[in-house]
């Protein structure tokens, strides 16, 4: 079940890092060559990649981390109704419902 709170933030900073990397490698393999415009671009473009996923995967990671933490502590007095799992609360067109962030199930 921790697999679940988990999956997204990771998913997102490791395809995040990984593709940033291979951006990084390809332009300083073209820098050698005649692309060298296209390199200095690949590179920006890497580097914001590189930033981007840390910032954004890593603070996912770590509000997930803190939620975890304070569940754990009993401190969220709600819990999911199947599992007992940490919920995150969301509000759309048909009204304010929680989903569980363990066991993904939708609730009123
Ligand atoms: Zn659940």
């Amino acid at each position: 079940m921790l697999f679940r709170l988990f999956a997204m933030p990771l998913v997102l900073f490791i395809v995040g890092q990984g593709s940033a990397w291979f951006l990084l490698g390809w332009a300083s393999k073209a820098e050698k060559t005649v692309l060298l415009d296209l390199a200095i671009a690949t590179r920006l473009v890497g580097i914001l990649l590189v930033m981007m996923s840390l910032i954004i995967g890593g603070g996912w990671l770590l509000s997930r981390l803190y939620k975890l933490h304070l569940w754990r502590a009993g401190r969220l007095k709600d819990g999911c109704f199947y599992c007992n799992g940490l919920l995150s609360h969301h509000d759309d067109d048909e009204g304010f419902y929680s989903k569980c962030l363990m066991c993904n199930t939708r609730q009123r």
